[in-house]
Parts: C-alpha cells; structure tokens; sequence
C-alpha cells in the first residue's frame, strides 16, 4: 500500500472501532498525537487533561521551553500526517555552537550533511498543534479534569474538577496514562502492589531564560545551532525560535559552591552571569527580573514495570519512563511508544492485554537503555564539549562513518537520526567507544588516522547495521 500523496500518511486499516471508547489521561505531547492516531482508526477518544485550556490561558508554569525534534518524532508526526505542518514552526539546528570562557566559538556538526539536523521547536506551539489537529479529528478533550487515579472494581478512570471539585468516574475499554513523570494513574497502580518503581532525582536544577531578538527581528547568535556554554560541572544553553528570540535553559547543582541555592538573588545571579557566561549577558536584558520569577525546574529518572494493569491500563510516554533531557530524546521516545503502540495495534486489532504485554515487551528495555544514555550526555554536554581531544574524537567519528556508514554510525546518530533501537545504540556505542579510543589515543591530527588498522577493527567488530 503507498501513503497519501498529499499528506505522506502511512494506510492503516480503518477498523470497525466505533463502538470502542478510549480514555487517554494528559493532553501534553503524547496524549493527543495518540489520540489523533487512535481517533484515525475509528475509536472514541477522549482526553482528559488537569489544566486549563492552554489556548484559551497562556501559562507557562515553566513549560515554555523548547524542545528538539528528531528522526524518532518526526517519523510518529509523519504517520499521523502532521509533519508538513510543524515543518513550518521549527527551525533546523546543524550542530553545537560551543561559547568558551572568553566568548571564543567552535562549531561541531551533528551529523554528515544539512539532512542530520535537529529541530527547534516551542513546546507550547507543538501542544496546541497537536491538541487542535486531534479536535479536528473528533477527539474530546477536557479540561480542568484532574486525573485522581482508578476505580478498580468498575475498572473506570477517576476525575476531580479542578475548579468545582466534583468528582466523577468515566467508564471505557481502556484507560491510557500520557500524565507526564509524576503520572496519578502510576502512582494508583503502585497501590495494587505489583509496581515495580524507581525515581532518581537529578542534584541539578534547570532555569528558563531568554535572548532576546534583535531590533529587527533577527537572531543575534547564529540560528541554525544549539548553543552551548559548557562550565563543567554546570552549563547554558540555547535553542532558537522562530520569532528571532532563542529559549535558553541555565542548568546548575541545586546545592554546593555555585548552585541555586548560592545564587539566591538576581543581583548575584546577573554577577555569575557576567563572569561566566559574559557574552550572553548583554544579549539578556531581562536576564535578572527571569532569573527571580521563573521557577527552578526538577528532573527525573523514572523506571518502573509493569506499565500495565490486565488488558484495562497502560502508562505511555513519560508516565511509563521519564528521562533526562540531555540527549533531546524524552518527547522523541514518547513520540515512539506511539509508532510501535501504533504498529501492534494495526497487528493484532483491539486485542488490548496481548497488545500491552507486547508493547511493554518491545519497548521496555529500549526505555531504560535511553534513560541511561540520557545521563551519560550529560557529562558531554555540560564538560567533554569543551575538550579538544573530545573534539578531535568527534571528528574522526564522522570520518569514520563518511567511510562505513553501514558499520560505524556515531552513537549519537543511531539515537538522533536514525530508528534503531535505543539498546542497539547503546550496546554498539560501547563497542565504537573502544574502537575511538584504540585509533585516536596516539595521534593528534586526522591524516595521521591509521585507516588499515580502522578497517580490520571495525570489520571484526561491528556487524552493518540494520538502520530503520
Ligand atoms: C528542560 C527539559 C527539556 C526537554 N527537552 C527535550 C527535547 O529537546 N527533546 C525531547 O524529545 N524531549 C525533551 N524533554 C522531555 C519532554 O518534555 C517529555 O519527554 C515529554 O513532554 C513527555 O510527554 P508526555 O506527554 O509523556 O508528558 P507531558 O508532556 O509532561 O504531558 C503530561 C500531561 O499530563 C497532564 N497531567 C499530569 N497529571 C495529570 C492528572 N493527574 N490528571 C490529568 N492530567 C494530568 C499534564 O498537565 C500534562 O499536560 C525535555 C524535558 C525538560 C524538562
């Protein structure tokens, strides 16, 4: 079957669902692309979501980050027919424009071509999309409704008004939690007793600031990258947006010698602006009036299994697995659960306690694999980017796979612009990290690469591999 010409929608069968209703718990990002899909295929679909309509009120509650798109949710975007039009609100990033001490810069590509970029894209401009194009496609969302967890002898999920506070319990086939990291519907499946449950909670904070655009609209950095202000232990950085301003992200230890808790007025916050990240400072003129009334941000690592209660609920998306965001992956992994979600269920049809057990299986270890790899970046962007020896060992990563691209694609590739699975990502990432380490220790220039010695490692190491 070929996709729709004018929308570049994958077919799927259009089953006899009509009679089938489906509760989705959180309208960020997961919960309407999945409705969309769901809704695509025949099946009622109503979103629930605790806070107001953000179209109608504008909070940002520090949620107005940006976020990056990448291969992952693009491909989740394609199938529902909505990339052509969030291709019009991001804004290509080809690579890390690193700002030294002194204001220095080093540009390092992300991938081989202008066609491995990342995105830049506004959280809130992505949700409103998603949230109208699922409308648009008979989903109801409400809102104000506070997911308060399960009645689990009627098998219906429970809601309290935010504004009223009555409750109320709304009876479906199935309930799915896209309720985000602090999921209700996960914490009321603990109380069953078979949840198995881990939460790490970073030592660091992070902190929404802005860049201002210039005069006339334009971008005072260069616009198509990520922007970085690696500090070691702590680090700034920016992402562009379509109106000329960028959205920056100030991560720091929440405690310790420079830390939120030390830096606990603007006038000190603008003074450690000042001397480490002086030539952002002038380019922020509501650097301080920012910095005292946006909040400080929390993150978390979430694991847990079973995502799934018999054939009645599942957690998706950051309800199942939250991560990091180091690695811009935590949508973009969300935005897959719907892909493989998507894919079992045009399988197996509403077949739901084998289609969650299959999903949990396809997807789990694949999750935690990327929570990990999530952690590791960390050190890379906020240290490593720095080092020049790093820098030279990105390099010859992109040589290398210029010359083996079916064996050596760079791990942050297979993650970014590729659909591999995230364990494959990791397992091989290891392997290439002894191979990179094996071939660069000695040298200090590219042409002193010694390729007949890459050629035998690498065909004795890395089996080509299978890109989606
Ligand atoms: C600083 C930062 C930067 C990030 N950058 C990136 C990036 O560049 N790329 C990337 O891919 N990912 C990034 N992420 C991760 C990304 O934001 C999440 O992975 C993504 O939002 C998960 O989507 P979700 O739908 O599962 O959860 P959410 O988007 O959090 O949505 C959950 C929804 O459920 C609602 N809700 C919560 N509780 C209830 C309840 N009890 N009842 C009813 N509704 C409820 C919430 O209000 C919310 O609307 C970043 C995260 C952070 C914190």
């Amino acid at each position: 079957m070929s996709r729709d010409p004018a929308t570049g929608q994958a077919p799927f069968r259009k089953m006899q669902n009509r009679s089938q209703t489906i509760t989705l718990v959180g309208a960020g990002l997961t919960g309407p692309l999945l409705g969309i899909s769901l809704a695509q295929r025949g099946f009622r679909v109503q979103i629930f979501e605790r806070r107001p309509d953000m179209r109608l009120i504008r909070s940002s509650a520090g949620r107005s980050i940006n976020l990056a798109v990448s291969t992952r949710g693009i491909h989740a975007l394609r199938e529902a027919g909505l990339w052509d039009q969030m291709s019009r609100i991001i804004i290509p990033m080809k690579g890390r424009m690193m700002h030294s001490l002194t204001g220095d810069l080093t540009f390092q590509p992300y991938g081989q071509n202008d066609t491995e970029v990342i995105n830049s894209i506004s959280r809130a401009d992505l949700n409103v999309a998603l949230m109208n194009a699922a409308e648009a496609q008979g989903v109801t969302i409400h809102f104000g409704e506070r997911c308060i967890g399960m009645d689990w002898t009627t098998g219906g999920a429970r809601f309290r008004n935010e504004e009223t506070g009555r409750e109320s319990t709304i009876a479906s086939e199935v309930v799915i939690g896209t309720d985000g990291s602090a999921s209700a519907l996960r914490l009321d499946m603990q109380k069953l007793g078979r949840l198995n449950f881990s939460q790490d909670n970073l030592d660091y904070g992070y902190k929404e600031l802005t860049i201002a655009a210039g005069p006339d609209g334009k971008h005072l950095l260069e616009s198509h990258a990520l922007h970085i202000w690696p500090r070691g232990s702590y680090m700034l950085i920016a992402l562009p947006n379509i109106d000329g301003t960028f959205a920056c992200i100030l991560f720091l230890p929440f405690e310790g010698r420079e830390s939120f808790a030390t830096l606990d007025t603007s006038e000190k916050a603008l003074h450690f602006f000042t001397e480490r990240f002086a030539d952002a400072v002038p380019l922020m003129p509501q650097l301080q009036e920012s910095y005292s009334s946006n909040p400080t941000g929390s993150m978390v690592t979430v694991k847990c299994a079973p995502w799934r209660v018999d054939g009645k609920v599942l957690l998706l998306g950051d309800a199942a697995h939250a991560i990091v965001p180091f690695f811009g992956q935590g949508m973009n992994c969300a935005f897959e659960d719907c892909t493989v979600f998507l894919e079992l269920l045009d399988r197996h049809g509403p077949n739901w306690p084998t289609l969650f057990q299959e999903f949990e299986a396809a997807r789990k270890h694949n999750t935690d694999c990327i929570a990990d790899l999530a952690l590791e970046n960390f050190v890379e962007m906020r240290d490593r980017v720095a080092d020049p020896r790093f820098l030279f060992r990105k390099k010859v990563e992109l040589a290398l796979e210029a010359k083996y691209p079916q064996r050596f694609v760079p791990k942050y590739a297979m993650v970014t612009f590729h659909r591999v699975p995230y364990s494959v990502a990791l397992s091989r990432g290891k392997i290439q990290d002894r191979l990179l380490a094996e071939l660069c220790d000695s040298i200090a220039r590219i042409e002193d690469l010694d390729w007949k010695k890459a050629d035998s490692l690498i065909h004795r190491d890395l089996t080509p591999l299978e890109t989606l």
